[in-house]
């Protein structure tokens, strides 16, 4: 077997045409979405990311302030920074790059976001939501994973789902969006004892820890849906996954490759998210 690609790529191209179609109708009735996506430091991935948000808002039709400070910016102004944003009627999302220089406390600052406003699904209010499935914003990599799913018309009802990584902002919310589903869902992480025996039950496997080869061909039961979260690095210096793609596309249905997969759903669902908060705002 040779599995389908699941194409972020294109599938990013179909959802942001219809983000521009809500959007423009937005616009008709004297509302453009708006997004602030604030940066401290110059991380240089920080940087790149940041751009290509903003980028990804400009092509969409969607207005987007970015933010940049110094390092050395103080946690308090930060703090007062987002307390503007979330007074600003023309921003309807903020964003703050993480991480965060090392003085500035990351979960006070996502937690002074107002939740109305939060497109980044980060802020407990929105982990809060999601765990007992009342609306709210949705963590963009994992609302990103779902779709991909849904593009290939996967039912999940009745079906085993295993994520292996259980942070915050990844492997918990994808648990929890599984479930709602309707998946019976394992979650594995570094002191899963026999991750193997696990992810060969799987119907769905979700990879995100961020090390090489952590699922190989031998581990994957034959005809399941493999999505990679992961974003590593290989020998050669290229962007790879937590799958062994070459591998495991032999033995999945269906699978996502890096780069390509999951990486430009995050930030496609971060512009849906946005759009959201603005036709919120404005019922
Ligand atoms: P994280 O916070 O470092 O979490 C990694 C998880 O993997 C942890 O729960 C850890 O378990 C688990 N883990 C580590 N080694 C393991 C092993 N050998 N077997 C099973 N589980 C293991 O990372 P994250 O933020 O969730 O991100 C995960 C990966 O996704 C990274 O490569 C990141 O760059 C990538 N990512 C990609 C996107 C995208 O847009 N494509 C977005 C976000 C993240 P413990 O909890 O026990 O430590």
């Amino acid at each position: 077997m040779t599995a389908q690609i699941i194409d972020g790529n294109q599938l990013s191209k179909q959802l942001r045409t219809e983000v521009a179609t809500r959007a423009q109708a937005l616009k008709a009735k004297g509302i453009t979405p708006g997004l602030a996506v604030v940066l401290v430091g110059d991380n240089p991935a920080s940087q790149v990311y940041v751009r290509n948000k903003v980028k990804a808002c400009e092509d969409s039709g969607l207005h987007s302030v970015l933010e940049k400070y110094e390092a050395t910016m103080t946690e308090a102004d930060l703090l007062a920074r987002v307390e503007a944003l979330n007074n600003d009627p023309a921003i309807h999302g903020i964003l703050v790059q993480l991480p965060l220089p090392a003085h500035i406390d990351a979960q006070k600052v996502i937690e002074a976001i107002s939740p109305a406003k939060d497109v980044d699904g980060f802020h407990i209010a929105s982990a809060g939501a999601l765990m007992t499935g009342m609306p709210g914003f949705w963590p963009c990599t994992p609302y990103g994973c779902m779709k991909m799913l849904e593009s290939i018309g996967y039912d999940l009802r009745g079906k085993h789902a295993v994520v292996i990584g259980r942070s915050n902002i990844v492997g918990k919310p994808m648990a929890l969006m599984l479930l709602q589903k309707n998946a019976t869902v394992t979650i594995c992480h570094s002191a899963t004892p026999d991750l193997k025996a696990m992810t060969l039950q799987a119907d769905v496997i979700v990879a995100a820890v961020g090390k090489r080869n952590v699922l190989t061909a031998d581990m994957v039961k034959p005809g399941a849906v493999v999505l990679d979260v992961g974003m590593n690095r290989n020998d050669e210096g290229k962007l790879c996954g937590d799958v062994d793609f070459e591998g495991v596309k032999e033995v999945a249905s269906h699978i996502t490759p890096v780069p390509g997969g999951v990486g430009p759903m995050t930030i496609t669902m971060l512009l849906v998210n946005t759009l959201e908060a603005a036709e919120r705002a404005s019922s």
